[in-house]
């Protein structure tokens, strides 16, 4: 092959972050793989959340989400419509919490910021593709647990972690509505994320 005068920046990554893609789909849906995924799912009915048929979905999900975390490093949420199933509930990576993974059953969003916060976000189902979106910086939702029980999200916290749950939270809930991140910006801003300190150097920006 003749050489350019300019090769692209991060050719020898692109092996790398390909080979992972192709490892993670074998059990993610990507867009254009399951017209689910821009669908709405349908509630969990709530008096089913403890049957055997219900643990297993919900086992099933975690164990993706530490699958894609295994394979590639990185994942904070997954929803199950990701999976093949289009229902709405989700699994958060809280590395804080017993356990390390909070599901999130039929949220509903009762409050959201005036502020907006930018970020560049992945999504599983069309990684490599980042979408530098801007949301609420916070939002406050009711959901149920994983044992029936309904429980509310309320914390605002300023810190990164505090507005990245914010954000994790709004992508699945948006997944669960069949609404893909990359769904909300001029398809002009979307990037590959190539470069290995892609996440060293991402941050929030006030939109
Ligand atoms: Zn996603």
């Amino acid at each position: 092959m003749n050489s350019p005068l300019i090769l692209p920046k991060f050719r020898k990554n692109k092996k790398a972050v390909f080979e992972k893609v192709i490892e993670t789909g074998q059990f993610i849906h990507f867009i254009g793989e399951n017209d689910d995924l821009r669908k709405p799912s349908s509630d969990v009915p709530v008096e089913k959340i403890k049957t055997k048929e219900y643990k297993e979905k919900f086992k099933y999900l975690k164990n993706c989400m530490l699958r894609y975390r295994k394979l590639t490093g990185v994942g904070r949420g997954i929803t199950a419509v990701q999976i093949g199933i289009p229902e709405r509930f989700s699994v958060v990576y809280m590395p804080e919490l017993k356990g390390r993974l909070l599901i999130i059953i039929n949220p509903k969003i009762t409050k959201k910021s005036k502020e907006l916060l930018k970020y560049p976000e992945m999504c599983m189902s069309a990684n490599p593709i980042i979408a530098p979106l801007a949301r609420p910086s916070w939002i406050e939702f009711e959901y149920y647990d994983e044992e029936g029980i309904k429980r509310y999200w309320k914390k605002k916290s300023g810190d990164k972690k505090g507005k990245m749950y914010n954000r994790v939270f709004q992508h699945e809930i948006d997944h669960m509505d069949g609404t893909i991140n990359i769904d909300k910006i001029d398809s002009r801003s979307l990037i590959f994320e190539l470069d290995p300190a892609f996440y060293d150097k991402a941050k929030f920006e006030k939109a």
